[in-house]
């Protein structure tokens, strides 16, 4: 699963989002703002830090 860079257009706060969370639900965390500008990265997310093979990731 990749990681979506999100921008807050109100107060310039970044923070990271999985690519499949509602974009409806998008509140900045430090505005409470709902202008969010969305990048995607190449990252990918690891929710077990890799290599157990029961997540998503690791599979
Ligand atoms: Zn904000």
């Amino acid at each position: 699963m990749k990681i979506v860079e999100a921008k807050c257009l109100d107060c310039g706060a970044k923070y990271e989002i999985l690519e499949n969370f509602p974009k409806e639900l998008l509140i900045c965390p430090g505005c409470d703002g709902k202008n969010i500008e969305l990048k995607k990265t190449d990252k990918e997310f690891r929710g077990c830090g890799g290599g157990c093979s029961s997540c998503s990731s690791c599979e």
